[in-house]
């Protein structure tokens, strides 16, 4: 049995009972990386058997869990934080585990796409989620472009160092929206900024972005309009 694990996006003790009983049961924990995994487990003193399972050993890692796990072995999936393989590794694991029937189940929990969505104040009931805009300028500014009409909230994961560039790219693209900035969820320094993204960018250009991130925008609600007129 695989298990795929949810764990905090920041706060520790957004652990749910089931995810504690399971990491302190299986037999290895497969963890996008050891030693940041290693604060949860010593934290809640699991000692669990943990192995790494990161972006760049996914495809020869799976096969060896694989064995593993046709050997009647129990594993626990995790990421550094929230739900793995949202924008996290688990991908190919999740399919070779699909494909040749072993059991698979979730232990479901914190992730950062979905708290940021419900303290949005943006609709909810239908949305897109981006992960990750494009690093390269012009692929990034494609792909705005290629969202100009959707009519579904839009969620993206940014980092704080590409932050300032993608405001300034939405700024242009779709003409100065008004952007959720959702910063450090479940975190001592959380915030959610509400503001067009001319706003957004003068602050962050006086503050430079720290933290974690998650962008929001709802190109066509009728409450961000009247947000922007006033
Ligand atoms: N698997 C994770 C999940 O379920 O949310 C996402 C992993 S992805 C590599 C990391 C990105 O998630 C960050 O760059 C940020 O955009 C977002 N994120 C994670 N924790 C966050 C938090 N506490 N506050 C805001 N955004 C967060």
């Amino acid at each position: 049995m695989l298990y795929l694990v949810s764990t905090p996006i920041g706060n520790l003790r957004d652990m749910t009972l089931r995810a504690l009983e399971v990491l302190k049961e299986v037999d290895l924990i497969a963890a996008e990386d050891t030693r940041h995994t290693r604060i949860l487990l010593d934290h809640y003193d699991i000692k669990t058997l943990v192995t790494s399972y990161f972006e760049h050993n996914e495809e020869k890692k799976t096969i060896e869990l694989l064995q593993y796990l046709k050997e009647g072995k129990t594993i626990a999936l995790v990421s550094d934080a929230g739900t793995p393989g949202i924008s996290d590794p688990g991908y190919p694991l999740i399919r070779a585990v699909k494909s040749q029937g072993i059991p698979l189940t979730v232990v479901p929990g914190p992730t950062a796409l979905i708290a940021a969505l419900s303290i949005s104040g943006l609709p909810a009931h239908s949305f897109i989620f981006e992960g990750f805009l494009p690093v390269r300028g012009s692929a990034r500014r494609k792909k705005l472009e290629s969202l100009k009409n959707e009519v579904r909230t839009l969620i993206f994961y940014e980092s704080p160092h590409r932050l300032v560039k993608t405001l300034s790219d939405m700024k242009e693209i779709w003409n100065d929206p008004v952007v959720v900035c959702v910063r450090e969820l479940t975190k001592k320094f959380e915030e959610v900024r509400t503001a067009k993204a001319s706003d957004l960018l003068e602050h962050f250009t006086r503050q430079s972005p720290r933290g974690e991130f998650v962008l929001l925008v709802s190109l066509r609600s009728l409450g961000m309009k009247r947000l922007e007129r006033s």
